[in-house]
């Protein structure tokens, strides 16, 4: 346990899922109400083919019916080449009318959605497997998946481990695929196809289910007994929790010990011998991984069991109802969504991967692309594979069981051929379990692979041996680059980001090894020599920046610990340094490329600071936001106008390097193209529009509280994610921050827990065979105590056959996700518009085949199964989204930001920040509230986002995320506004106000104590407005309103009807 930096901590607390019984609002009648037949009369021509119109200069670019590998790998930097600039001809402004679309339209890129045979298609919709050649500016290697290998491990990224590998093979155990057992570990629930569970059958001494390999291992006789084994190496296991739980086991589990010779069921190890779950278990979001004694207990699989592990599960009747979207319109529920849980019998989910690290956007999977291609949904995972845990098992070993052949990790789903052989569960090959693996040091017990810790955590950590490395873990390196133009100063950041620097230097993640360095820039280039032994520190100016050099590189990169008074000093001198500067220009390109310089030979961290559009030197950018033009869809600047950054980026993954942005401007600064500096490099992008250190103190807060996050969060360095799937899937592009190495490997120079990815995958061999299949992600990084470790999530999914099952297991917020990421990639290789149409598609299409394909007869209305009740509701946000809205005044910069997010954000943020939650807060009650550590907090059940939810004589709050807006109605109670504002009366509400007095009041404690808990849900602060009715915060408010309609946007009832109108064709 003294291991440093182990058992993360921050992230959420286990199980404080709000569990209010709080009515959901009932579907009262809607304030828009049915819309004229005038407005949707121009969609009825929206056709089902492909053929929309492609951006008339670059044809060329936009691949057919294809995700461009580019922008499927790399983000929205997409389908641009090296350097070039598109201009598009100027187009007429979109008329501001409430219109989805008209016209040809373009689907979203589902694989395979229509024929998959045919001829290339105009640009709009998306084969996976059929990506087209790679431009050759840029040396990626393209996710192909003709011939993916997602078993490939390049030399030295994942070498091979030491231990037991001189395996003989039986081909037929090879070639035996899923064996039928697997069958009892598929959920059968009511309305699935009966799957008759087979029990398992239990090893006999002497009798193992199938004939031994050839030359196997020889039978093992019974092991010695009890924990007075010795022979082989006892692993270390660093875990509170399993360190307790092995005392209490080796005390009060006598059956342990009997666990000698063939005593196995042919099962998969991780879900036998456990109890069934019960009423205490672990609820699916929870972040407590099953562990401890009960875990242990021998229980036959019976009957009995299979029933009992059902109850609790997804697929109650509810989750079969089919539902009609324009009579039951209120469907969101009064409590946080919960995803789905997979269609698996209760052993095995258990087990399962934490859905908030790992999730699929269909928990059923589908045995055939065809059938994939039926349902029109998209199949994809979302990661947040670094998330803070509260508990994580790390194991040290000498030895790490992997696949011989696909290098997958041991992990709960494999299965134990005997005590001695396994199958992979993603590549079915039969290997050895090592020596070392027969003691569990959990039990202390000899002669029990099955129950060691990476056989029963879904979610575990590795310490690596010395194979993982490439070379020695690298010191962590923190450099910070300042822009001190006379901008810059003039928004005051310094301060605040010197001052938070001094408060945290102590608590950046390191250890005796940090390293730490600045560079400022305006026109020229300013280093910081801080050797020890100065007396304060020294700056050096370079103003040659046309060819930059880095004078002394050896005193501007120091030690933070020897050098930490230097470093004291600067940082409290900095924000002097440069009050009287008149120098205007930025040469950001530049001193980039002085920081890639110092930094390379170690790798590490660059977190650059900017206040305006770069002018001077390389990576120089031009204006080129036309403020009329905001509001069309089409027409804008996504794409980057120079690839300095993204090739400066490319060189700083090479070398280890991740640059973190933050852009602080009041002013078009381009972000399109700056933002490539964090895309490629695998870093982040934080952005303050209009910052100002007097004028605006809610964005000081914001900076402040996020710095604080930022410095001291864990970090990983030089890392690697590789991410295998069972045998017959196949991954083709990824959507994130990072640079793709290889078919399935990203290259993450950092990684840190704020981070999200995504995958889109498809079927391709046919999954007929298999009951089962699993996906395993491995992050490979240095930790910042200089441990190379191998974080391993592995996620379980059932196989099947029928697109009623597909439907059923349909994960809506994982495919509202999947299809911003897909959308946000669109915008940028084909338009903005077009992203619009395929989302819209994207619901039409699946709704469609439901009704047509699963649904016998045929209702009037708009029928959708349970699971997707919310999903035109989650696309008309995401159409509102600041990423995707049309018609109203985002500035450029705010979208492309917005778009970031939706690449970087784990889902969970991103579904709160397209769809946020809205309560009413003026009568707060302590009914239905949680209790944690003595706090009481208040659980008001969530309101759909319609003013018709608003009330003048209420206080609403509404959780978007990054921000909270507290409204405050015109005629709110007096006793909200004394007990909780603590003003007199409502024109006495001070404008700005960003925080809540502590009053002496219990509505003051509820109020506060729920938006704290609200905050510390997530990673970074949230900042909080409190509204007056006639604020011009006001209008930001009212726009997440995105069930109502809007100048330029339907409302929800007005897009039921529309989808409605297709669907029904
Ligand atoms: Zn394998």
């Amino acid at each position: 346990m003294s291991q440093p930096g182990v058992p993360a901590s921050g992230g959420p607390q286990p199980g404080l899922q709000a569990q209010n019984g709080a009515p959901s609002a009932s579907g009262s009648p809607y304030a828009n109400g049915p819309v004229q037949n005038a407005l949707m009369s121009s969609h009825m021509s929206v056709s089902q083919g492909y053929n929309s119109q492609l951006p008339g200069s670059y044809p060329h670019l936009i691949p057919a019916k294809t995700s461009s590998p580019l922008s499927a790998q790399s983000n929205y930097g997409g389908s641009q080449g090296s350097g070039q600039t598109f201009h598009r001809p100027p187009v007429a402004l979109n008329p501001m009318t409430p219109s989805l679309h008209s016209g040809p339209v373009p689907r979203m890129p589902l694989p395979n959605s229509q024929n998959p045979a045919a001829a290339p298609m105009p640009s709009g919709s998306f084969l996976p497997g059929a990506n087209p050649p790679p431009p050759s500016n840029w040396q990626y290697n393209y996710p192909s998946t003709g011939s993916q290998q997602t078993n490939s491990c390049p030399p030295g990224a994942q070498p091979p481990v030491s231990g037991n590998t001189n395996l003989t093979t039986n081909q037929q155990y090879v070639s035996s695929g899923a064996s039928s057992h697997q069958n009892s570990f598929i959920k059968s629930g009511p309305a699935l196809p009966s799957r008759n569970p087979p029990l398992p059958t239990p090893f006999q001494p002497g009798a193992p289910p199938g004939p031994p390999p050839a030359g196997g291992p020889p039978v093992r006789a019974p092991a010695p007994q009890k924990l007075s084994h010795t022979a082989s190496p006892q692993p270390l296991f660093h875990s509170a929790v399993n360190q307790e739980a092995t005392s209490q086991l080796t005390n009060k589990n006598p059956k342990m010990n009997r666990s000698v010779g063939y005593a196995y069921p042919s099962l998969p190890p991780g879900y036998q011998n456990t109890t069934p779950p019960s009423g205490t278990g672990m609820p699916p979001s929870s972040l407590n991984y099953p562990s401890g004694p009960q875990a242990f207990t021998q229980t036959p699989l019976g009957a009995n069991h299979l029933t009992a592990s059902m109850s609790g599960l997804s697929l109650h009747p509810e989750g079969l109802r089919v539902i009609n979207l324009l009579q039951e319109r209120n469907m969101l529920p009064s409590t946080p969504l919960k995803p789905p849980v997979p269609n698996l019998h209760g052993d095995i989910q258990k087990l399962n991967c934490n859905p908030e690290l790992f999730r699929c956007t269909l928990t059923s999977i589908p045995q055939t692309q065809a059938l994939l291609n039926k349902a029109k949904l998209p199949l994809g995972l979302l990661l947040h594979p670094f998330k803070d845990l509260v508990q994580l098992p790390v194991v040290t070993s000498n030895t790490i069981v992997r696949c011989r052949s696909c290098r997958t990790y041991i992990n709960p789903f494999v299965s134990f051929l005997d005590q001695r052989r396994w199958k992979c569960n993603l590549c079915y090959r039969v290997n050895d379990v090592p020596e070392e693996f027969m003691y569990n040091p959990l039990t202390r017990v000899y002669g029990e692979p099955h129950r060691r810790p990476e056989v029963q955590n879904a979610t575990i950590e590795f310490m690596a041996p010395s194979e993982y490395m490439l070379r020695p873990p690298q010191p962590p390196v923190y450099l910070f680059a300042f822009d001190v133009s006379h901008n810059a100063v003039e928004t005051g950041y310094l301060n605040s980001v010197c001052q938070s620097l001094l408060d945290n230097l102590d608590l950046l993640p390191g250890n005796t090894r940090t390293k730490i360095g600045f560079i400022t820039f305006d026109s020229t280039i300013h280093f910081y020599s801080l050797q020890e032994g100065l007396s304060q520190p020294q700056m050096l100016i370079v103003s040659d920046i046309e060819d930059v050099f880095v004078p002394m590189p050896e005193n501007l990169l120091v030690n933070l610990n020897e050098s930490k008074e230097l470093v004291q000093d600067l940082l409290k001198t900095l924000p002097q340094m440069f009050t009287k500067t008149l120098e205007t220009q930025s040469a950001l390109g530049p001193a980039l490329q002085a920081a890639f310089k110092l930094m390379s030979p170690t790798g590490g961290r660059m977190s650059v600071f900017q206040t305006q559009l770069p002018t001077l030197g390389v990576g120089a950018l031009k204006p080129r936001e036309e403020p009329n033009q905001r509001s069309s869809a089409k027409e804008i600047h996504l794409t980057p106008s120079t690839d300095f950054y993204k090739k400066l980026a490319l060189d700083c993954s090479g070398q280890q390097v991740a640059v973190d942005l933050f852009l602080l401007s009041g002013q078009y600064s381009d972000l399109a193209s700056l933002g490539c500096i964090s895309r490629y490099s695998a870093g982040s992008v934080y952005y303050y529009p209009s910052y100002h250190h007097q004028h605006n103190p809610v964005q000081v807060q914001k900076l402040q509280k996020e710095l604080q996050r930022y410095l001291t969060r864990k970090i990983g360095f030089e890392a690697v994610m590789r991410i295998r799937c069972t045998k017959g899937l196949s991954i083709h592009t990824f959507h994130g921050n990072f640079f793709v190495r290889s078919t399935d490997l990203l290259s993450l120079p950092n990684v840190n827990p704020d981070a999200g990815y995504a995958v889109q995958m498809s079927v391709e061999e046919n999954l007929t065979d298999t009951q089962l299949v699993s996906f395993q992600s491995a992050l490979l990084y240095t930790s910042s105590k200089g441990e190379r470790r191998i974080r391993v999530h592995t996620l379980c999914l059932p196989v099947v056959a029928t697109l009623n099952e597909i439907f059923l297991g349909a994960d809506v917020q994982a495919i509202s996700g999947l299809l911003a990421n897909m959308a946000v990639d669109r915008s940028v290789t084909a338009s903005l518009s077009d992203a619009r149409d395929a989302l819209v598609n994207a619901v039409i299409d699946s709704l469609a085949a439901y009704r047509s394909l699963v649904l016998s007869n045929q209702q009037p209305g708009l029928m959708v199964p349970f699971s997707l009740r919310l999903f035109p509701l989650f696309v008309l946000a995401l159409l509102k989204q600041k990423s995707f809205q049309t018609g109203t005044n985002a500035r450029l910069d705010e979208r492309i930001f917005a778009m970031c997010q939706v690449k970087n954000q784990p889902l969970v943020h991103l579904m709160l920040t397209t769809h946020p939650s809205l309560y009413r807060v003026d009568n707060l009650s302590d009914e239905g509230a949680l209790n944690i550590n003595d706090r009481t907090i208040p659980q008001p059940p969530i309101l759909q986002l319609s003013v018709e939810k608003l009330s003048r004589d209420g206080a609403f709050l509404l959780d978007a995320g990054s921000v909270l807006m507290l409204w405050i109605g015109k005629n709110c109670a007096q006793n909200f506004l004394n007990h909780v504002l603590g003003v007199q009366n409502y024109a006495s509400i001070p404008q700005p106000m960003t925080d809540l007095p502590e009053l002496d009041t219990p509505e003051s404690a509820r109020t506060i104590a729920f938006i704290s808990w609200l905050r510390e849900q997530r990673p970074f602060f949230p900042v909080l407005y409190v509204i007056r009715d006639e604020s011009p915060m006001k209008a930001s408010f009212l726009q997440n309103m995105v069930e109502d309609r809007t100048e330029s946007a339907l409302s929800y009832y007005e897009f039921l009807l529309h989808i409605q109108q297709q669907v029904n064709k």
